[in-house]
């Protein structure tokens, strides 16, 4: 069995319990952000006083950034109920005639990881996005014919890690686009002392930040962080989390004071190691390292470039001097020469 990762920004199955009591509900309590905020708050206004449904959302960024929870916002502040689905879900194009068949006017339809339906699915969708309205096709053969059906007025929240692979006629249907960003350490300060005041967990300013810090842009990781170390606290301090329990806690969990665990080391290591800093093409990447492509490129590789330590290049991924650096090893005068050339 695959060993759990502190800093995974996918959904555990202990996360969901927790994560339900911890999302904020309404839009000025949801953190950082602040483009996105503005404008949906700007159209949600709008379409309120027009008493009208939203536009469609398609929401992209990495895992844990706050996707599920902005769009359960949205039908909230919206007055409106939310219908939660997801792209692996909706196997057959009856699967989502049924939804769409069952919402109510005005319903949040929000399909997670939308990148992943099917194409038979994906054009059920286009005349309900565009028109409130479903194709079905009555018989078989030389005298099928297909019937207009009307659905009710929602609107669609999509989120996806991956814009880019997103149909062009799917993403051409959403009338908003929101890419959220990884979030500040002061942004993400201010998320664990909310979780921190939710749960009952008392702790020092210095020590939700040094949290904030390590949690690699990301509320998710940031909210899981603070239970173990609060865990941690109990175990070996008073209860209380300080910025020392908080330094020994992440140590111990093997998370550095970056937020990099012993993946995405092993990750620059290897690239390092065995290219020479690269460029390394990503497939190549993942049969060194053992770790699954598409992870690679959804989960490291975004907050590693966040950090500067990783730039993407037409003939692959290369290391920064920043990288090296904080790898504590010394840059080969052909990996320096390499990255003046690519970059
Ligand atoms: P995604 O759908 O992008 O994977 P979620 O919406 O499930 O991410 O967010 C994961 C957790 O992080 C939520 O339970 C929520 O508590 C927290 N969270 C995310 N974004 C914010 C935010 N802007 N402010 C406060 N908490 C947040």
């Amino acid at each position: 069995m695959e060993e759990e990762r502190i800093v995974t920004s996918g959904q555990t199955a202990e996360d969901s319990a927790v994560e339900q009591s911890l999302r904020p509900h309404t839009l000025k309590e949801y953190v950082g952000q602040p483009a996105v905020k503005k404008s949906l708050g700007i159209y949600i206004e709008a379409a309120l006083s027009r008493h009208d449904a939203l536009d469609h959302i398609l929401l992209y960024g990495p895992p844990g950034l706050g996707k599920t929870t902005l769009a359960c916002i949205v039908a909230s502040e919206m007055g409106q109920n939310i219908r939660v689905t997801s792209g692996p879900a909706i196997e057959r194009p009856g699967d989502l005639a049924s939804i769409l068949s069952n919402l109510n006017a005005g319903d949040v339809l929000f399909i997670d990881e939308i990148h992943r339906l099917s194409r038979s699915v994906e054009e059920v969708l286009y005349p309900a996005m565009e028109d409130f309205a479903i194709d079905i096709m009555l018989g078989k053969g030389p005298t099928a014919r297909s019937i207009r059906l009307d659905v009710p007025k929602f609107t669609l929240v999509g989120a996806t890690t991956r814009a880019g692979s997103l149909s062009a006629p799917l993403r051409d249907r959403f009338g908003m686009l929101f890419r959220l960003e990884m979030y500040s350490p002061e942004d993400l300060s201010h998320i664990v002392r909310r979780s921190a005041g939710i749960l009952g967990v008392n702790a020092d300013p210095e020590g939700l930040l040094e949290i904030a810090r390590r949690s690699r842009g990301t509320p998710r990781i940031a909210n899981r962080m603070l239970k173990r170390v609060r865990d941690f606290a109990q175990v070996r301090g008073s209860g209380k989390i300080t910025l020392e329990i908080a330094r020994d806690a992440l140590a111990m969990l093997d998370v550095d004071e970056l937020g990099l665990d012993r993946v995405d080391r092993n990750v620059l290591t290897a690239m390092m190691d065995k290219f020479a800093g690269g460029p390394v093409g990503l497939d190549t990447l993942a049969a060194t390292t053992g770790e699954d492509a598409v992870t690679i490129e959804d989960v490291y590789e975004p907050y590693l470039m966040q950090l500067g330590f990783l730039q993407r290049t037409p003939r692959g991924r290369i290391c920064t001097p920043a990288a090296w650096a904080h790898m504590k090893k010394q840059m080969p005068a052909q990996a320096e020469a390499q990255i003046k050339m690519e970059l």
